[in-house]
């Protein structure tokens, strides 16, 4: 019998397809004694173990090549390392089970590799990996990350950090689903940035059955689990008529009365360039710096090597528009080599423009990677710093592109509700305002992005949030200056109308959204955008929001 499940949709589209979990951190295995007569059979199984993983690491690496080839053939090597091998066999014949003596060898290795400088400290978290595979061998529990298949099939998991979701094939996995995570989660980022549908903070996702069909509405929020061959039929024709009806839309974005609101694309890569440039995007909104180095975060990346980057990306659009965020590491998105290790708080702590302000060395190389990118291209090139908090922090980002003799416009996100208070202030130092609204109702609602039980707090029609972009786009406008959006909130079609109303000048979303937003926003004149914000924040609730501008807009 068919079950519907709900969480909340953060990506459209619908994907049918098996459940495969993503792999847990491997628990610690039990510390019990195993008598003396089983050890050799102990031994052997970990022999083995040991030789199927390596095996493992090498076909992976002989597959993925280039540096990553590299990384998982060291880790091959390490898991076969003779000492490490004999310290198991040792700690098996007095009595550990074979998990058991893997764990704690690699515990010792550990600790002699963590104290050995600086370079082999920074493989200690491939030294984990290789345990953590060896261990869920032996204890015959699912491989700790990204599942091995080479089926499609729709990704559970607790929730998604970016370092994870940097290895998935988008051809294999048709959907997302999260337990945790709110609608602003990278989880649900990363889901529109690859274009399938997903479902977040879906109570029970840990637990569903692997292998089970289910069918995913990344629109609605529903997962179907066991749909009959008729459902499925049913919600895949619903799906096509949806994107004919969307392809049908082309053009810039505009209200029906002509009012330009361009429509731009948030990328984290080279990667991702194509796909903007299908949807149809007018320019790049938002690049994600940090995601270029968050798979190797243990040194800050070379100029050479970003400028290769940037520059794949600058060159996709000519004559278009391109805004570049500086790195924004930290909390959820870490960067070895400019995260405090030991913060109590990371979001609140040295984080964004605040560890580039610490690191002057990094930010610098960054702009002058970007300048010498840009140099010879025709494009219009934007730079931007992550959670900038007050005037002192725009002067500081300010000045830093000034000294790096970047010809770009220097701008400063609205993340934390101080900017948006005082955004006439952050004004005075900075040419333009990109308001990223997943930080700030993070911040203006103290509800962690990434925990799916204060999912209600983060949603983006939230009144309290309309009132902060408004002050901000009010203070932009009397600047004469721009004030877009590139926050998830602008990947919603009808609070893109109402952002619009609201004066933002540009909206940067997934590249699967901009469709929708184009399709909507041609529905309406500006005068209608305009009603439909005033009614939404005259009201007490995000759903009250969402009600009156949908009433507006649909002329009840
Ligand atoms: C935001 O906070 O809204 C934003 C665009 O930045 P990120 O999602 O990368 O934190
Ligand atoms: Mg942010």
């Amino acid at each position: 019998m068919t079950e519907t499940l709900r969480g909340v949709g953060v990506s459209h589209g619908v994907a049918i397809g098996q459940v495969r979990h993503m792999g847990t951190a491997v628990l610690e295995p039990p510390a019990q004694q195993t008598p003396t007569e089983e050890a050799p059979r102990e031994q052997a199984r970990a022999r083995q173990a040991v030789g199927a993983v390596a095996a493992d690491l090498q076909a992976r690496g002989n597959l993925a090549g280039g540096e990553a080839q590299a990384v998982l053939e060291a880790q091959a090597l390490m898991a076969l390392d003779p000492e490490l091998m004999a310290d198991v066999e040792r700690r098996i014949a007095v009595g550990s089970t074979a998990a058991r003596a893997v764990y704690d060898a690699f515990a010792a290795y550990r600790a002699l590799l963590a104290n050995a400088g600086e370079y082999l400290a920074g493989r200690v978290a491939d030294l984990d990996d290789v345990r953590n595979r060896i261990v869920a061998r032996l204890m015959g529990v699912p491989m700790p990350g990204v599942p091995d298949s080479d089926e499609p099939y729709v990704l559970f998991a607790r929730d998604l950090a970016p370092a994870d979701t940097a290895l998935l094939d988008p051809t294999l996995v048709l959907g997302f689903v999260t337990e945790e995570g709110g609608p602003t989660s990278h989880s649900a980022i990363l889901a529109r940035a690859l274009g399938v549908p997903a479902v977040v903070a879906m109570p029970g996702a840990t637990d569903m059955a692997e292998g089970v069909v289910v069918a995913v509405d990344g629109s609605t929020g529903e997962v179907l689990v066991r749909p009959s061959e008729e459902k499925q039929a049913e919600l895949r024709r619903v799906a096509a008529e949806r994107k004919a009806a969307l392809s049908a839309s082309t053009g810039p974005g505009q209200t029906s009365d002509g009012h330009k609101v361009p429509l731009l694309a948030n990328i984290g890569g080279p990667a991702d360039v194509p796909a903007a440039v299908e949807a149809g995007a007018e320019g790049i909104g938002l690049f994600r710096t940090e995601f270029l180095f968050l798979d190797d975060s243990k040194q800050a990346p070379s100029e050479d090597a970003q400028v290769e980057a940037y520059r794949k990306v600058l060159e996709a659009f000519p004559e278009g528009r391109v805004v570049v965020r500086v790195l924004d590491a930290g909390a959820d998105k870490p960067l070895d080599f400019l995260t405090p290790a030991d913060e109590p708080n990371p979001a609140l702590g040295v984080r964004g423009l605040r560890s580039l302000l610490e690191h002057p060395e990094v930010l610098q190389a960054q702009l002058r990677a970007l300048a010498r990118a840009a140099a010879d291209l025709p494009v219009y090139l934007e730079v931007m710093a992550p959670m900038v908090a007050d005037r002192i922090d725009a002067k500081a980002f300010a000045d830093a592109c000034r000294e790096a003799g970047l010809a770009a416009k220097f701008g400063a996100m609205v993340e934390i509700p101080s900017a948006a208070l005082r955004a006439r202030s952050i004004l005075q130092e900075v040419e333009f305002l990109s308001l990223g609204t997943n930080d700030l109702a993070q911040y203006a609602f103290a509800a962690d992005r990434q925990v799916g039980a204060v999912a209600r707090l983060q949603d983006p029609w939230q009144p309290a949030l309309l009132d902060l972009i408004a002050l901000s786009a009010e203070a932009a406008k009397a600047n004469g200056k721009s004030c877009g959006v590139c926050g998830e909130a602008a990947a919603d079609p009808v609070l893109a109308c109402v952002l619009t109303g609201l004066g933002v000048t540009s909206l940067s979303m997934g590249a699967a959204s901009i469709p929708y937003v184009r399709a909507t926003l041609a529905k309406y004149t500006l005068a209608q955008c305009a009603r439909a914000a005033a009614a939404a924040r005259a009201t007490d609730t995000a759903d009250e929001a969402r009600a009156a501008a949908n009433q507006v807009l649909s002329g009840e």
